[in-house]
């Protein structure tokens, strides 16, 4: 294939073509969610190796191509995938990868794509004002002060948590950076954490044992009543608490905890409260639900995925601070290749960011926004939350069937009842969905206890299709 515009022209119709029957087909229910076949014979169904060696030969050979990989991909569009906790992108959204795959613009340096840093920088105000930290009279505003709060976009929620964690670091022990870490620090988390938050501290150098398990409930949720005799056992012990984390909503059972209430205990001992709200902040944009993040305003820093509930592809995520001050001594390095005085018009993230070269990732949620403005997807949001508890009650008003909690969020755990109580069930039940491949649904451990766990993200996905859901399992079951 040629680098010139019009081979590119010709190229991206047959894929987008391609790309609207996949959408239309998945959309409509066609077909399996996933088909997974074996990993070499689907190399050799793709035609790997010759590609590689010689390029796509013809259209013909694309269009093979093309069909193959997308025949063997994960459907998320059909209204049966009721997996991970990954956006069903609106299709409009698709296009900020598009513009980006061909123009690639890293713009963590504002002369390396100024629309593209605009646009981030807009895009994290109007999240920063959801939480109530954005100060100035217009998200377009962007003089830094009036900002108040301050925040920027990573390629995914582990980054932003790890970004969060160090800059609480530095505002506890400003000097680890340059002597580093301090063997007194511990953070606080609950024990059902997302497994990135010990990776993160292991990856700062502090080591897992300098996180500090929270008791957690039988749903996994913080157990309030028990945090307070662990920061003074901490501080008796001579620990200095680098920060507090809480979950909105835990992974598990989607769960939110009680943000209102931990952040008075962090106030009233000066700890650095963060919140990981990669999956839960887009409660924020539902009036029916923003209550569950009652007091978030008082965290000092959190992060929210919008590969999550805001509808774009992966990876996109913001870590968010009250004080942008925070945010700007988390790193303290230079570079003087980039780091430099220069005349500017614009603003440079790149000092606030793991990454160096930075995808235009705010594009990815402009887009999203752009495609029926931010009441579509408050919209989304409500109603993925509101439809997730009319499926609650009817799965568990089945007899053969039982729910572990009434959901806060979209997602839910449950079981199917079976004299057989080997613990093992509901595992061999969702690796036999899995492998048949018309529903794609996931499973998690709870109080050391396996469930079946649905996220309900795709908009398409309905009562009919949880029905049909349940005719499945019962027929795995009974086979
Ligand atoms: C998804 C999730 C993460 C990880 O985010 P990635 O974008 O997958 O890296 C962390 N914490 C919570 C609570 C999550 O739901």
């Amino acid at each position: 294939m040629k680098d010139d515009s019009n081979s590119f022209k010709e190229l991206a119709s047959l894929v987008v073509q391609k790309l609207s029957n996949y959408l239309k087909e998945s959309q409509a229910g066609n077909g399996l969610v996933l088909k997974q076949l074996p990993a070499n014979d689907l190399a050799k169904k793709l035609n790997l190796e010759s590609i590689i060696e010689n390029g796509l030969s013809d259209t013909k050979a694309t269009e093979n191509f093309v069909d193959t990989y997308l025949d063997n991909s994960q459907h998320m569009h059909h209204p049966n995938y009721i997996g991970h906790q990954v956006s069903v992108p609106h299709p409009s959204a698709s296009i900020a990868d598009l513009i980006h795959g061909l123009i690639n613009n890293p713009m963590a340096i504002y002369e390396m794509g100024p629309s593209a840093a605009v646009i981030e920088k807009t895009v994290v105000h109007w999240m920063l004002k959801k939480i109530g930290w954005f100060k100035g009279d217009s998200i377009c505003d962007f003089d830094i002060e009036k900002a108040k709060g301050g925040g920027v976009l990573t390629h995914g929620g582990s980054l932003a948590n790890l970004t969060a964690l160090v800059a609480a670091r530095s505002k506890a022990s400003p000097e680890a950076w340059v002597e580093g870490n301090p063997k007194d620090l511990v953070v606080l988390a609950p024990a059902s954490a997302h497994y990135c938050i010990s990776r993160s501290l292991s990856i700062m150098g502090m080591g897992e044992r300098s996180l500090v398990a929270l008791e957690v409930n039988a749903l996994d949720q913080l157990k309030v009543d028990a945090i307070e005799s662990v920061i003074i056992e901490q501080v008796n012990k001579g620990k200095k608490i680098m920060c507090l984390v809480a979950n909105a909503c835990i992974t598990s059972t989607g769960l939110y905890d009680a943000i209102d209430q931990i952040a008075d205990l962090c106030n009233k001992y000066n700890i650095w409260f963060h919140v990981d709200a990669a999956h839960g902040a887009s409660a924020l944009l539902s009036d029916d639900h923003k209550h569950f993040l009652k007091g978030i305003e008082k965290a000092d820093s959190m992060i929210w995925d919008t590969h999550k509930m805001l509808r774009t592809s992966t990876l996109c995520a913001a870590v968010l601070f009250k004080d942008h001050q925070n945010m700007d001594r988390a790193f303290k390095q230079k570079g003087s290749y980039i780091f430099h005085e220069k005349e500017s018009p614009g603003f440079d993230l790149i000092s606030n960011t793991v990454e160096c070269t930075k995808a235009g990732l705010g594009t990815k949620l402009f887009w999203s926004l752009a495609a029926e403005g931010e009441k579509g997807l408050a919209n989304f949001v409500k109603n993925q939350y509101n439809k997730s508890k009319e499926f609650y009650k009817y799965i568990n008003d089945q007899e053969d069937f039982s729910c572990l909690n009434v959901p806060e969020a979209n997602i839910i755990c449950f079981e199917y009842l079976s004299d057989n109580k080997g613990d093992d069930l509901q595992l061999k039940i969702r690796n036999k969905i899995v492998l048949r491949g018309k529903f794609y649904i996931t499973s998690a451990e709870v109080n050391n206890k396996r469930y079946l766990r649905l996220s309900i993200m795709n908009p398409l996905t309905q009562l009919r299709h949880i029905e049909d859901l349940l005719n499945e399992i019962r027929f795995i079951a009974s086979s």
